[in-house]
């Protein structure tokens, strides 16, 4: 029933085959959607060449770069969709970026600049990236980002990524809202502990696995995959009537006291 055939879906945030973006990917083409994807280019370009041969099986269509801090590529991602697909149905939001410094220690001595770089990648990219699918996506749509626990109770050296999860969490309720009269709609996922690169910089991440390991209804955290299949869901009409809301993947752990 999950079908997404002749759905365009445009998937950012994958560096590895480590990434939740990369489990999103392959379920969203498993059920049938056209990709795009973007990488985040570096100077010497080995980003580029390690995603474009990873996600190759995949046959994506668009592979394009996409710094979140580049106001010029955003709108250089867009406009080669524009393009090429001519419409945009799904958006994949699936990157956050905290200095390694604000993830651990005291909350509160975290730089000006570190929190503000933390919340510009990590949540205002959210707004700019539906802003510039917006006209897009002409038929309905459906944005999807991807949340953690952490942005609304506090969770050791989660520090100042809780803070850019709150206000990504708000977004998605503002922009549901804003969106939903064209039929786009805007859900959070907030999946369980991962590793991955990005989570590998989080202070004790090891423990915070193992914690959900033995604390969690199902007894283990989550996969990529686990993760991907409700993004897949989330963006096929079976989801039709859900829109401003974070769904947990999470192994059920948000549930419990102690
Ligand atoms: P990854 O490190 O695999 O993915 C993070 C992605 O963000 C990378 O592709 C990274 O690019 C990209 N990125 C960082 N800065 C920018 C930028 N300026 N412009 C564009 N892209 C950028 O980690 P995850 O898969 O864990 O993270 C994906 C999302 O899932 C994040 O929002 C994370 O907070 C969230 N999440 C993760 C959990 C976990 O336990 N892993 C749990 C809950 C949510 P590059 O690596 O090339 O720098």
């Amino acid at each position: 029933m999950l079908d997404l055939t002749g759905k365009n879906a445009l998937v950012t945030g994958i560096a590895n085959n480590r990434s939740i973006a990369w489990g999103i990917a392959q379920q969203l083409h498993k059920a049938g959607a056209n990709l795009g994807v973007t990488y985040l280019p570096d100077e010497k370009g080995r980003f580029e060449k390690k995603v474009a041969e990873l996600v190759e099986p995949l046959q994506p269509t668009l592979f394009l770069p996409c710094d979140v801090q580049n106001e010029a590529q955003i709108q250089a991602t867009f406009e080669a969709i524009r393009e090429k697909w001519g419409r945009l149905d799904c958006l994949i939001h699936c990157l956050a970026f905290a200095s390694k410094e604000s993830l651990s220690g005291d909350f509160s001595s975290v730089s000006r600049q570190d929190f503000t770089q933390a919340i510009e990648i990590s949540a205002y990219s959210l707004i700019s990236l539906s802003r510039a699918a917006k006209p897009l996506m002409t038929e309905g749509g459906s944005i999807v980002t991807l949340t953690y626990l952490g942005g609304v109770r506090v969770i050791p050296n989660y520090n100042t990524m809780g803070i850019a999860k709150a206000a990504l969490e708000m977004n998605v309720r503002y922009l549901a809202s804003e969106l939903g009269p064209q039929q786009v709609r805007v859900n959070g996922i907030s999946a369980g502990p991962i590793r991955t690169l990005a989570s590998s910089a989080v202070g004790g991440i090891l423990d915070m696995i193992h914690h959900v390991e033995t604390v969690a209804p199902l007894r283990r955290t989550v996969t990529q995959g686990e993760v991907g299949n409700t993004a897949a869901f989330l963006c096929s009409d079976l989801a039709s009537g859900i829109t401003g809301q974070i769904l947990y993947v999470d192994a059920g752990y948000e549930i419990m006291g102690m």
